[in-house]
């Protein structure tokens, strides 16, 4: 009689190969009555007895003497000196790492071993590699089973190459191919040509991956729901936070000089000036916020406002995303990135000036009014310097069509009414300067300047018939 199952299943397994009875758990003592128990095997019956049932059945009381028996046989042996029985009855060695010695399968604990001098090299030779694995040891193994299995399923081998890859922070990245070359630029995301290092870090954040890092976080978000206590009490962002409290500090002084939506910009552009800092004070903003507000009164903004319906159709053709001449409170929210002539701008996000920040790499667009031909020879100069480098750098220009320059002409614009601001304006005519390896990046269609050019002059007399 007995009350262990683990004991039962393995007496009865009778002989076993033996690759099998080197590899049994705790095969010491399960070999060395063995070989009696095969001999015996014809008068041998054995039971299994739920334990500690009380004695009624001839069952129970056969289990509490078999107890009884083992109890004694405990107490004797542990009065005695160690017994030889491994090396005496079975085995004629016994192995020993580090001082204990290996009993279990001696095949699992190499695999083991190996496996962790391999991590331990890793981590030495590898630093950046075995980051992520270890951070998560057992999620990546387990995800690199799952990851193998489904691949293998698939015939899709390339996707078992990059989890790989992704694990090991080795993808082929612009950061990655093109480290060895000194060109700044050469390591720039080809993606959302904000002139970003491509690197893994700058993947969870690239503007041309939104859908995809959006796609993660709902995801994520959906699991954590599912499974986490209190994941539906949501708590407020620290940006949200922030900027609602910043709203409504400056929306209390300043509510007739700024309109809402603009007031909304503004929070956002300070936000993602300020988010790496640890402290920002509450009156930061409204403090900044006056500072600009006195500059725009000082030097009053006497660019005209080109009309957003416009810059819009230039920014999806063109593919456009820095404003070259801009302030926090008249920037567009068409553009990723804006210029201002004023460096205290940077405060609200601005790059620096047209005339000093390094734009090559960049899609931008300038705008040079009728009034001001000074400044023109100046921004085509510029113009110039920036298609000279040897990334992928466009400047669309948008000026009166009276000035010299050696750019194309995508259109002349006569009598439309672009601007917001003014309405009897001339000819103005709208210039594309582009280098060589922006066309092979962001090719440009021969057609699509007189397409532009028709939906440039739709777009305006339309807004001029919904004016009158
Ligand atoms: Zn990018």
């Amino acid at each position: 009689m007995s009350d262990s199952k683990a004991a039962i299943g393995a007496l009865l397994k009778g002989v076993v190969s033996e690759r099998k009875r080197v590899r049994a758990a705790g095969r010491a003592w399960l070999n060395f009555g063995r070989p009696a128990l095969i001999e015996k095997r014809d008068h041998i019956f054995i039971e299994h007895v739920r334990s500690h049932q009380g004695v009624d059945s001839p069952e129970q009381v056969g289990n509490d003497r078999a107890d009884v028996i083992a109890k004694a046989f405990l107490n004797k042996g542990s009065k005695l000196p160690p017994a030889l029985y491994l090396t005496h009855s079975e085995e004629t060695f016994i192995l020993c790492h580090k001082g204990n010695y290996i009993q279990g399968d001696i095949r699992n604990f190499m695999k083991s071993i190996a496996k962790q001098k391999m991590i331990e090299r890793w981590k030495i030779k590898a630093p950046r590699q075995s980051e992520f694995f270890l951070a998560f040891p057992h999620q990546v193994q387990s995800q690199a089973q799952d990851v193998w299995r489904r691949a293998a399923e698939k015939g899709e081998g390339n996707a078992w190459l990059y989890f790989i890859f992704g694990t090991c922070q080795m993808l082929p990245t612009q950061h990655r191919i093109n480290k060895h070359i000194k060109d700044p630029h050469a390591r720039s995301c080809l993606l959302c040509l904000g002139g970003a290092i491509d690197n893994m870090a700058h993947l969870w954040v690239c503007p041309a991956m939104a859908g995809a890092q959006s796609e993660l976080q709902m995801k994520v978000d959906s699991i954590l729901q599912q499974y986490f206590p209190f994941a539906s009490y949501k708590l407020e962002s620290r940006q949200s936070r922030l900027r609602r409290q910043w709203y409504i500090h400056a929306k209390k002084d300043l509510a007739r000089s700024i309109p809402d939506n603009r007031l909304v910009i503004l929070t956002q552009d300070f936000w993602n000036k300020n988010k790496h800092k640890e402290f920002i004070p509450l009156n930061s903003f409204y403090h900044e916020l006056l500072l600009a507000i006195e500059r725009e009164r000082n030097h009053p903004n006497l660019r005209w406002s080109v009309r957003s319906s416009f810059l819009s159709i230039l920014v999806e053709e063109f593919h456009l995303n820095v404003e070259g001449f801009a302030t926090p409170l008249s920037h567009s929210n068409e553009f990723q990135y804006w210029c201002s002539e004023s460096a205290a701008d940077q405060e609200f996000g601005a790059l620096g000036s047209f005339f000093s920040y390094d734009l090559s790499g960049k899609n931008t667009f300038g705008f040079i009014q009728e009034d001001d031909p000074a400044s023109a020879g100046a921004v085509i100069t510029r113009t110039e310097k920036f298609i000279e480098a040897s990334c992928s750098s466009r400047v669309l220009l948008l000026l009166p069509s009276t000035i010299h320059h050696k750019f194309i002409t995508i259109a002349h614009l006569s009598g439309c009414p672009l601007f917001l601001n003014h309405q009897d304006v001339s000819n103005f005519s709208l210039v594309l300067a582009v280098n060589k390896e922006s066309i092979l990046t962001d090719p440009i269609n021969c057609r699509l300047g007189s397409r532009t050019a028709e939906r440039v002059v739709s777009s305006c007399s339309d807004s001029r018939n919904y004016r009158r």
